[in-house]
C-alpha cells in the first residue's frame, strides 16, 4: 500500500467540484459497496461538491437495501443524464475494475472523458488508462481499499454507519463471507473498525444471502440437478444455463451469483465454470482452488480476466460451442490442473 498515492487522491478531490464514481458492469457487492462507501464519505466530508455514482447496468436486488442506492444512476436507464455527468465531471473514480473494457456500454463515454481518472482496485494487471492508480492485489476487496482511503484522508472519526454498512457488504461478498481472499490479519482490524460503527454483521449477512426469490432458489436446484457436468479425471466441473433455462426460472440480474462456487465445493474439483447464455454471447464464470490461475486461463481463452482463483470472460458462440471450446482448453491445461489437484488435495 503506497500512502503517497492516497495523499495524491486527497489533493485531486480537494481540487474537484464535480466528481463521478464509476464501477463495472453487472455490479456485484464489492462494486456497489465500495462505490457507495466512497460516496457517503465524500458527501459528508465535502458537502459542497457534487458527487454521483454511475453503473453501466442493473444491479442485484439483494443490494438494494444499502444506504444511498437511490442515488445510483444506471446508464442503461438514464443514458443522457449519465453521459452529461461524465462529460462535465472534473474527477472520475473508477472502482473495482482494472480495464475500461469492464464497463461495457459506458466505455465509449469514459474513454473520451478529459477529467483525471483515479483507479482504486484489487485485480491484477491494471491497464494504462488511469492518471492515478491505487491497485493492491493482496487486498480482499475494493471496499477494504476504500476503508484505507477514507481513514487516511478523513481520519477514523469520519467513518459512519452508512460507510460501514456499504464497505462491510463489499468485503463480505468478495470473500464469500470470509472463506477466501481473507487471510491478511489487517482485514480483521478493518472489519472490527466497521463493526464499531454500530453495524449488525448478522443482519447484513441475512439481507444479502437469505433473500432469494422462490424462482432463484429453484433455479439453483435446477443447476445442481440437471445442468452440472463433472469431469472427474480432469478435476473439473461446470454448470451450463441456456436462455430457455433462465426464462423458465424468471431470471433476474444476480440470480446466478454464487452458483459457480457449488461446483468447486465438490471434493477433487480444482476448476469450476458456469456458462450462461445471454443475448448473442456466452458469459463464463471461472473459479479454481490453489495454484491453477483462472485469470490467466480466462485472458488466454475467454477474452476475460479477474483474480488468480476467480475470473470471468465472454465467448461469442453458441452454448454447445462454448462448452466444447472449454473442454478443449481444459485438456490443453491438463498438466497445470493436475498439479493444482496434487498440491491442494
Ligand atoms: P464473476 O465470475 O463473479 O462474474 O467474476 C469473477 C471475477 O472475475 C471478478 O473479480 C470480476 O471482476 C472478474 N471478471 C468477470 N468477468 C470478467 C471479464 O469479462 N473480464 C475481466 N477482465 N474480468 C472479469
Ligand atoms: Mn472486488
Amino acid at each position: 500500500m503506497n500512502f503517497q498515492i492516497i495523499t495524491n487522491i486527497g489533493e485531486q478531490v480537494q481540487l474537484a467540484n464535480n466528481i463521478v464514481i464509476v464501477t463495472h458492469s453487472n455490479p456485484d457487492g464489492d462494486a456497489i459497496g465500495s462505490s457507495l462507501g466512497l460516496l457517503h464519505f465524500l458527501q459528508s466530508y465535502y458537502p459542497l461538491k457534487s458527487i454521483k455514482v454511475v453503473v453501466p447496468n442493473e444491479f442485484p436486488s439483494f443490494l438494494k437495501w444499502l444506504p444511498g442506492v437511490d442515488q445510483i444512476l444506471i446508464y442503461d436507464n438514464s443514458k443522457v443524464e449519465v453521459a452529461d455527468f461524465l462529460n462535465n465531471c472534473d474527477l472520475c473514480f473508477c472502482l473495482d475494475f482494472n480495464s475500461l473494457k469492464r464497463i461495457d456500454s459506458l466505455y465509449p463515454i469514459l474513454r473520451s472523458v478529459n477529467a483525471p481518472k483515479i483507479l482504486i482496485d484489487h485485480h491484477p494487471q491494471p491497464d494504462n488508462d488511469f492518471e492515478i492508480v491505487l491497485s493492491c492485489i493482496e487486498f480482499s476487496s475494493t471496499s477494504e481499499l476504500i476503508y484505507e482511503v477514507v481513514t487516511k484522508i478523513g481520519g477514523k472519526e469520519k467513518l459512519n454507519m452508512d460507510i460501514a454498512n456499504c464497505l462491510y457488504v463489499g468485503i463480505m461478498t468478495d470473500t464469500g463471507s470470509f472463506s477466501y481472499a481473507s487471510n491478511r490479519p489487517e482485514l480483521y482490524i478493518v472489519v472490527s473498525e466497521l463493526i464499531k460503527q454500530g453495524i449488525d454483521a448478522e443482519f447484513i449477512h441475512r439481507k444479502v444471502y437469505d433473500t432469494y426469490s422462490e424462482t432463484r432458489m429453484r433455479l439453483l436446484g435446477h443447476c445442481l440437478s440437471n445442468c452440472l457436468v463433472l469431469l472427474p479425471h480432469l478435476h473439473t466441473a461446470y454448470i451450463h444455463l441456456s436462455k430457455e433455462d433462465l426464462q423458465n426460472f424468471n431470471y433476474q440480474n444476480g440470480d446466478t451469483e454464487g452458483v459457480v462456487n457449488y461446483s468447486l465445493s465438490i471434493q477433487g474439483v480444482v476448476l469450476a465454470a458456469l456458462f450462461t447464455e445471454k443475448d448473442g454471447m456466452i458469459r463464463i464464470s471461472l473459479r479454481s482452488k490453489g495454484s491453477f490461475n483462472v485469470n490467466e486461463f480466462s485472458r488466454k481463452y475467454f477474452n476475460g480476466g479477474g483474480h488468480k482463483n476467480a475470473a470471468g470472460g465472454t465467448l461469442y458462440s453458441s452454448l454447445t460451442e462454448a462448452i466444447a471450446f472449454f473442454e478443449n482448453s481444459v485438456l490443453e491445461n491438463r498438466c497445470l490442473i493436475d498439479e493444482a489437484f496434487c498440491i491442494y488435495e
